[in-house]
């Protein structure tokens, strides 16, 4: 698709979808103008780029998250990582979309607050449109971080991107059924306000195994070999009125090139040096997954 062609389509699916949003600066409502931004009451402009994505943040973010960690990160999800927490969160959508939503025709409203490069959002959105959901299914992507949006802009043609700040999400209230919140930093203030009245939030956080191989290399005498998410867990407890939970765990082998890319893609390794890095990631070696789902209704 030419540049042009992405730029229109992601327009007409933005006029098409325009109430879902508000401005992030003034909280009124917008408009798209000319195919070509997104426009609020008050004239503030947000521009869609040609490569397919709006950019909605009022201010230049400076995130630790550069291109690089990106591509590594995409890397590591089409290694098949991330696949067994892919599968259990369509599942659980699908599962609830049949219980709840028999046959209703709605569109299943879908948002990945803190997407990064997209793949999960995208495998997720597949994974519901191979179910019977296929027109039904509005998916938006948003992250803070510029590079990422870019990157799942560029691979999927399909959801809306957008560069956004979850502390001042750019939608209206009660826009979505469920978002989605993976490995990524939460708003619960917001995220209340955007699920419609019987939405649900899905939390993913690292158990306590969570790629202990690595952790035990790097972090042996630290006292920080160990990981817990006690703290995560009470927080979210707060802000739902019902929530359930689930654990998964599994290993993956990951080959050399895999593993560097891993090594690169986790915060545990930013304090690391380079030596110990490439001293690592020689060869071959058993990862584990360990993630507890988190499940909210407010
Ligand atoms: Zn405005």
């Amino acid at each position: 698709m030419s540049r042009n062609d992405r730029l229109l389509k992601k327009a007409q699916w933005l006029s098409m979808h325009e109430k879902m949003f508000k401005c992030p600066i003034c909280g009124s409502s917008m408009k798209v103008q000319q195919l070509a931004s997104l426009v609020c009451e008050n004239l503030h402009s947000y521009d869609i780029s040609r490569q397919g994505y709006v950019n909605l943040l009022s201010h230049r973010a400076k995130t630790k998250y550069d291109k690089a960690l990106f591509e590594a990160r995409k890397m590591i999800n089409s290694s098949g990582f991330f696949g067994p927490m892919i599968e259990g969160i369509s599942n659980r959508l699908i599962r609830m979309q049949k219980q709840e939503l028999p046959e209703s025709g709605k569109p299943l409203r879908l948002l990945d607050a803190g997407c990064g490069e997209g793949s999960h959002l995208s495998a997720i959105g597949h994974n519901l449109r191979e179910q019977g959901h296929e027109s039904n299914v509005v998916g938006v992507g948003m992250d803070i971080a510029k590079e990422g949006v870019v990157m799942a802009a560029k691979t999927y043609s399909d959801p809306m991107w957008c560069v956004a700040d979850l502390s001042q999400c750019p939608f209206a209230d009660e826009q979505f059924n469920y978002i989605l919140n993976i490995l990524s930093p939460s708003n619960y203030s917001e995220f209340r306000r955007l699920l419609t009245s019987d939405g649900m939030l899905v939390k993913v956080i690292p158990g306590s195994l969570y790629l202990q191989e690595l952790r035990a290399l790097f972090y042996t005498g630290t006292g920080k070999e160990t990981y817990s998410n006690d703290g995560t867990m009470e927080l979210f407890s707060r802000h739902f009125e019902r929530i359930e939970f689930e654990e998964l765990q599994y290993r993956v082998v990951l080959d050399s090139e895999q593993m560097k890319q891993l090594i690169h893609m986790t915060p545990l390794s930013w304090s690391v040096s380079s030596e110990v890095i490439e001293r690592m990631s020689g060869g071959e070696m058993e990862i584990t997954a360990d993630f507890t789902l988190l499940y909210g209704w407010k």
